[in-house]
């Protein structure tokens, strides 16, 4: 495998080493081309100059040779012309005498044979080919010759003056012979010596050879004259006539050219020579030297072979040295190889050390986790696994993770786990384990398979968190959002979620459900006079009690404060039937409240209102149907409470009207559309002595309100607090006026004060900073309560009307008689008058239970020294029957209506 470089440095240095390398081979590669290219040239050169050493020597022994051998033919030739010379005259009459002595001439041979050992006979041919004389005994005068090849020669060619044969067999003499003639002058006819070609022999014997050299004395007819070395060592004329088979040569013979060098291989002896082949000029000879192949080669080869070694040891060395070099760059390469990876191996180690450290920081998080082998067996867990689970790891190490296992979820669970773990790699999602302490939890669970390189699944690591706290949170969520935090009832909210509900249903199941508004009556006074924590109490009760009478199906809600919602669902029946039912479970609600209620060491009764109504599908909408539930409250409430209504159409259009009333009036006072009238009262004989400020709204649309109508609608929504300053303000403004104007300057003036506005706690303050700032004196000033005042919280009201006196303002009591009347408060409060209500007054005449009444409310305040005003005296007997019976101030029509001030 290829290292992986480290550095660009790394890179380098490889990459240089490899060049080394490349270079190192290249160099030797290059060293022993040259080396033995030069070595062959060399020895080539050195071959060349040994042939050409060799042809020189060859040559020089074969001019040698050719020039012996023309020497002798020379002698003969000089023998033949000194015989052909001595025939002639002079010397041929003094020699041979006139004619011809042939046996001086014979003689005359024989001593010119004598003159040269190589020749063996010299004759005399005559003109037509017949011995004239000879020196052979064996050639008898008149012998024919004219068959020799000599005596054709010189028959055609006449120009020829001499010439030698080739060698040739004599059969007369039985041997070889080589004959030199020579014409004589005149056509006397031929000279002929008859030559031994077995001189040639020897002579050549004389000569030295050296080893593998050979020469040999050829004819022009390929035939062989004399050969050294002999071709066989006893016989001396062995080679003598043997015919020649050599084609180069025989092609040298015929091209007249004088010398040529060969190679070629002895037909003698077989062996391979270099010839030098030489012809011998003038004569039917070739002189044929030769060195042995071999044996000339044999030096040159023996050096090529040492020079062969050398290189080889020299290849040899230069390999051994490039070898060590390569294993040198190797070495330094490996060296350099392991440093590297000896890096690499440290920076991994390292970076996996830094890895490690992460992924050990990482297992210990907030989350629980355990790291499992792909069989399922703990190999790791966290710290808060341990303190999640319970389990340290080594109790789990080895185990499967379903020691964990709740049993809560099914197969189906799981395998429907295990297949997203195996398709996605992964899985999240909400399971139930079982802590070591057996408690069963909740935990948010991811779990992954871990892959190696190859893409096996090898771990797989499980991460959860523990959910009991945030299911506890969640929990407490949905609680505060949908409880009611007192009675622990579904609120508002769950409550309308619940008829949203209901209203699906029961349009599906087309039936009915009734909705029931219930508002505890007077909860507000257990409130104020026993404290809050008692009314706490008391709702806690009242849920209490609720819950007991209903089926657990329905639902009972707390609304606000006091109130309270009850649902009741799938009511059987037709409407009159349901209606039946649903007031069957309001009449079960009333009656649950009457049993006396014990908060701490008070024991009170309690009663609701309940409002009802019933729904169907979509016959009404949600917000219809509170609506109709609220009216149908309303209703119970006017009806005197504890008391159930059913809602009826008719009260809502009462209801709406009274909503637009209540928007108009809020806009009445900053519209400035409210005035004050003013009514008379007067003594018994009939002088005004004060007057009663009322009241009126002057409405753009409707005319003129009358108080009854928006003054209990004001009160409820607190309307009535700022109308009731202006009024007073404005009162108080007339009756500083009227102190300028004698005529009325002792007029009272009476403003009625709502139990509302009284109650505000700066009340007192307002009307002393009023009369203050009319400067209206307090003295005139009456203030008209009613007797609800007395009901609730009578200490401070007293309390007040106590600093109110003090200040000179007076108290009369409205309405005297129609509530609860108690003559014991009665006697305690600062009040100055009793106003009997006017329907005393009407029915004072028809009815004696009013007389009764109204005469014993005149003895009483007799006896509490209070002032009485009838009201509403609108005849005379009436007056009459007032005035008789002790009543010192009358009001109402008979004396006056109420009027603006002007028509006063
Ligand atoms: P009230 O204080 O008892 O007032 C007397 C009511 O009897 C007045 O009605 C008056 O017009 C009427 N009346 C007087 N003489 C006769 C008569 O001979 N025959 C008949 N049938 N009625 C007579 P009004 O003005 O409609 O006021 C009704 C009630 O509204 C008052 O009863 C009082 O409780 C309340 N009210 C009026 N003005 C104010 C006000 O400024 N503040 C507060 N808080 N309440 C007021
Ligand atoms: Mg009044
Ligand atoms: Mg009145």
């Amino acid at each position: 495998m290829k290292p992986e470089p480290v550095t660009p440095g790394d890179e380098l240095a490889g990459r240089r080493v490899r060049k080394d390398r490349r270079v190192a081979i290249a160099l030797y590669v290059v060293g022993m081309l040259v080396l033995f290219g030069s070595l062959a040239g060399f020895m080539f050169d050195q071959y060349q100059r040994d042939m050409q050493a060799a042809r020189e020597r060859t040559a020089a022994r074969a001019d040698l040779v050719a020039e012996w051998v023309g020497s002798t033919f020379s002698a003969s030739d000089f023998l033949l012309s000194d015989v052909s010379e001595q025939l002639q005259p002079p010397w041929r009459q003094r020699l041979f005498g006139e004619p011809l002595d042939p046996a001086m001439v014979e003689d005359f041979l024989i001593q010119h044979r004598q003159r040269l050992d190589l020749v063996d006979e010299v004759n005399l041919v005559g003109p037509e080919g017949r011995i004239l004389a000879s020196s052979s005994s064996l050639y008898p005068q008149g012998f024919d010759m004219s068959g020799l090849p000599f005596h054709s020669a010189f028959e055609s060619r006449p120009e020829l003056s001499g010439w030698v044969t080739p060698l040739f067999w004599s059969a007369l003499a039985a041997r070889h012979l080589v004959v030199h003639a020579r014409r004589l002058p005149d056509g006397q006819g031929l000279a002929m010596v008859e030559l031994d070609p077995g001189v040639f022999g020897q002579a050549l014997e004389r000569l030295s050879l050296a080893r593998g050299q050979s020469i040999a004395i050829i004819d022009t007819e390929m035939h062989l004259i004399a050969r050294r070395p002999r071709l066989d060592d006893d016989e001396p004329l062995a080679a003598l006539g043997v015919t020649i088979d050599e084609p180069q040569t025989e092609a040298f013979i015929e091209s007249g050219e004088a010398r040529v060098h060969l190679r070629t291989a002895s037909p003698l002896d077989g062996d391979e020579r270099i010839y030098t082949l030489r012809r011998i000029n003038g004569l039917p000879f070739v002189v044929v030297v030769g060195e042995k192949a071999s044996i000339l080669l044999g030096g040159w080869m023996y050096r090529l072979w040492v020079r062969i070694l050398i290189g080889l040891a020299v290849m040899g060395l230069g390999w051994l040295a490039l070898r060590h070099y390569l294993n040198r760059l190797r070495l330094e390469e490996e060296v350099r190889q392991q440093v590297r990876e000896r890096e690499l191996a440290r920076r991994d180690a390292r970076a996996t050390e830094a890895q490690l450290r992460i992924a050990a920081t990482a297992f210990e998080t907030h989350l629980g986790m355990l790291i499992t082998d792909r069989d399922s067996r703990i190999l790791k867990v966290n710290d808060t696994f341990t303190r999640i689970t319970g389990y340290t790891e080594a109790e789990v190490v080895g185990r499967n993770p379903r020691l964990l296992s709740s049993g809560l979820h099914d197969e189906a669970f799981y395998r429907r786990l295990w297949r997203g773990v195996l398709r996605t790699d992964s899985w999240q999602g909400e399971v139930w384990n079982r802590r070591k302490n057996g408690e069963v939890f909740p935990e948010w669970l991811t779990l992954s398979a871990v892959r190696n390189a190859a893409g096996k699944t090898t771990h797989f690591v499980a991460t959860f968190s523990d959910l009991t706290e945030r299911k506890a949170a969640e929990k407490e969520i949905h609680q505060l959002a949908f409880f009611d935090p007192l009675t622990g009832l579904p609120n508002r909210r769950l409550m309308l979620d619940r008829l949203e509900v209901a209203l699906k249903d029961s349009y599906r199941s087309g039936k009915f459900g009734a909705l029931l508004f219930l508002d505890l009556d007077h909860f507000k006074q257990v409130n104020d006079t026993l404290g809050h924590h008692a009314g706490d109490q008391l709702l806690q009760e009242v849920a209490h009690r609720l819950e007991g009478v209903l089926r657990d199906t329905d639902t009972v809600a707390r609304l606000g404060s006091d109130e309270f919602a009850v649902l009741l669902y799938d009511l059987r029946g037709d409407v009159e039937e349901v209606a039946v039912i649903a007031e069957r479970v309001a009449n079960k609600l009333l009656a649950v409240m009457q049993a006396p209620l014990r908060l701490g060491e008070e024991s009170l009764s309690v009663s609701i209102s309940i409002g009802l109504t019933l729904y169907r599908g979509h016959e009404a909408t949600l917000d219809e149907i509170l609506q109709q539930a609220d009216m149908a409250l309303f209703q119970a409430k006017a009806a005197g409470r504890n008391a159930l209504a059913f809602f009826d159409p008719e009260m809502q259009v009462r209801l709406q009207a009274r909503a637009r009333l209540e928007a108009d009036l809020r806009q009445a006072l900053p519209n400035g559309e409210l005035r004050l009238h003013y009514q008379p009262q007067v003594d018994e004989r009939g002088a005004v002595i004060g007057v009663e400020a009322l009241l009126r709204w002057q409405h753009p649309v409707r005319g003129l309100v009358s108080p009854g109508e928006f003054i209990p609608l004001a009160e409820e929504n607190r309307l009535i607090v700022p109308i009731g300053h202006w009024v007073l303000e404005t009162a108080c403004r007339q009756l500083a006026a009227w102190t300028e104007d004698p005529a009325r300057a002792a007029l009272s003036l009476s403003v009625n004060v709502s139990p509302r506005q009284f109650r505000e706690p700066d009340f007192v303050k307002r009307v002393l900073e009023i009369l203050e700032a009319t400067g209206a004196p307090a003295c005139l000033l009456k203030l008209e309560v009613t007797e609800s005042l007395l009901l609730e919280a009578r200490d401070e009201a007293r309390r007040r009307m106590l600093e109110l006196r003090e200040r000179g303002v007076r108290f009369a009591l409205d309405d005297f008689g129609t509530g609860y009347s108690s003559l014991a408060y009665l006697k305690r409060l600062p009040l100055d008058q009793l106003k009997i209500d006017q329907s005393f007054v009407r029915d004072l005449l028809e009815d004696e239970a009013s007389e009764a009444i109204v005469a014993s409310t005149l003895a009483l305040a007799q006896s509490l020294q209070l002032e009485v005003v009838a009201e509403g005296v609108e005849s005379s007997p009436q007056r009459v029957w007032l005035v008789v019976h002790g009543c010192r101030v009358l009001q109402g029509y008979l004396f006056g209506r109420p009027v603006p001030v002007e028509d006063l």
